[in-house]
């Protein structure tokens, strides 16, 4: 999107994340964390939070600055062009954020959001389990009330920060309903509560975040540390699926527009057959599809951003939501392997980071919610604001556009069952 359309306060944090990402991030530290030489980049952290860079849609009495998601989208997009294991640590205060702010109590506020924005805790996200991340509400993993505490037992797998976060949120089974829905609660539980990391994953990317298993075993959770209601985690979960879907939306956005300004450079200046290859209408093509995909990607996940804002209606925040973390993340896959060809071989090794871009890119499709998950909400959110509560369709203020066709009477040709 051309910078003439963005506002003042956009430019301008676009400008600060710019110089962040620019100045403070180590082309080494990169190189350390996908090499795995770094487990846990902690120092990342503590430096954004020195530019006062974390949490920026909090408020600035916890240390954020009270912006929007408007804005947030920007930095986020500046952010991704590192890939995806130290825009996910940044997105975490994002996204853990999000649930303490809107449902957390002053003293959890006082207690662990300040210290997150302030970059002197760090945190992490437990949803997944081994039996499954789709079907997030079959979770396993319970807390029983006893007394002062909760005794939490179970395990989470896939959590980035596993090996290196002070404290984990997570969700855990207070109740009976076996679909799981209104059974469900939150808590923050501490590293040193007892938590431990039992399995560290070798992967394809975004490597570095000291990703692996923790294991609950009797942990006493002080019942202070539950966040919001006991068994209505559903609303902080349905809250909680904005930043997380939204991060991965807009962080996707960097990654692609560093991959394609890659490639873009490279075939300016590779020659084959005597020609610049960018004069090969098979090379501009791609860069030319790349580029309308990522600016109508861009365009979405910023409508998206300005719904979140003006708080529109649940329902279509879910599915805008959705296509975002869809459209952007499956463009992202898209543009980053067009870049990878427009490279030819070269693009295939580690003289570029092409190649480290497409694996980190190849998780963004699956995680915060499958892109299969996405459609599946997409189309439920969809039906429910086309159809009324009895499935019928009505057209409210809308013309009938059904009807315009020569035919369109003949309700006898209008065979359904
Ligand atoms: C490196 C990495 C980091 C991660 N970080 C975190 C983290 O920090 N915290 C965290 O909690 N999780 C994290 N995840 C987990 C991630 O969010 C899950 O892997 C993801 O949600 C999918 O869950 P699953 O792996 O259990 O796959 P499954 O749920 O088993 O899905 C397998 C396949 O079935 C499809 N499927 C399942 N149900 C349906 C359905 N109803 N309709 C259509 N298709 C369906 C899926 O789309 C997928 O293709 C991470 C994962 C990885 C690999």
């Amino acid at each position: 999107m051309h910078p003439n359309i963005y506002s003042g306060e956009q430019l301008k944090i676009q400008s600060e994340m710019r110089a962040f990402v620019k100045q403070d991030v180590p082309r080494q530290l990169l190189l350390d964390i996908d090499a795995e030489k770094v487990k846990y980049p902690r120092e990342f952290l503590e430096k954004a939070a020195e530019k006062k860079l974390l949490g920026l849609r909090f408020p600035k009495e916890y240390g954020g600055r009270g912006l929007g998601w408007k804005e947030e989208v920007v930095a986020l997009e500046e952010v991704g062009v590192l890939g995806t294991a130290l825009p996910c640590l940044y997105s975490l205060v994002s996204i853990v954020g999000e649930a303490i702010n809107c449902f957390g109590t002053k003293e959890q506020k006082d207690k662990y959001l300040s210290k997150t924005i302030a970059g002197k805790l760090t945190t992490a996200e437990g949803l997944t389990e081994p039996r499954g991340g789709s079907d997030f509400f079959g979770a396993a993993t319970t807390a029983k009330r006893e007394g002062d505490y909760y005794i939490l037992n179970g395990q989470k797998r896939f959590v980035v920060g596993a090996e290196g976060a002070d404290y984990f949120f997570i969700y855990a089974k207070t109740g009976t309903d076996p679909k799981g829905k209104n059974s469900m609660s939150a808590f923050l539980v501490e590293r040193e509560m007892g938590v431990k990391v039992e399995h560290i994953y070798g992967l394809m990317g975004t490597r570095g975040g000291g990703t692996g298993r923790i294991v609950f075993r009797n942990l006493k959770i002080p019942k202070e540390n539950l966040i919001g209601e006991e068994n209505n985690a559903i609303k902080i979960f349905n809250r909680m699926m904005i930043p997380e879907r939204m991060t991965s939306a807009a962080g996707a956005l960097g990654m692609a527009r560093a991959a394609i300004e890659i490639a873009a450079r490279y075939s300016n200046k590779r020659k084959a057959f005597g020609q610049k290859i960018r004069s090969f209408e098979a090379v501009s093509f791609m860069i030319a599809d790349s580029l309308t995909k990522l600016d109508a990607a861009r365009a979405l996940v910023h409508a998206t951003a300005q719904a979140i804002d003006s708080d529109v209606e649940a329902s279509l925040l879910r599915r805008l939501v959705s296509e975002s973390k869809k459209f952007a993340t499956d463009t992202a896959w898209e543009v980053i392997n067009n870049a990878m060809q427009v490279m030819g071989g070269i693009g295939y090794t580690s003289v570029f980071p092409i190649e480290r871009l497409l694996r980190d890119a190849r998780l963004i499709m699956i995680w915060t919610g499958t892109n299969e998950i996405m459609n599946l909400v997409i189309q439920h959110e969809y039906f429910k604001q086309l159809l009324t509560p009895e499935g019928e369709f009505t057209t409210k203020d809308l013309r009938d556009v059904e009807g315009d066709a020569a035919d369109s009477e003949k309700v006898e040709e209008k065979v359904f069952e």
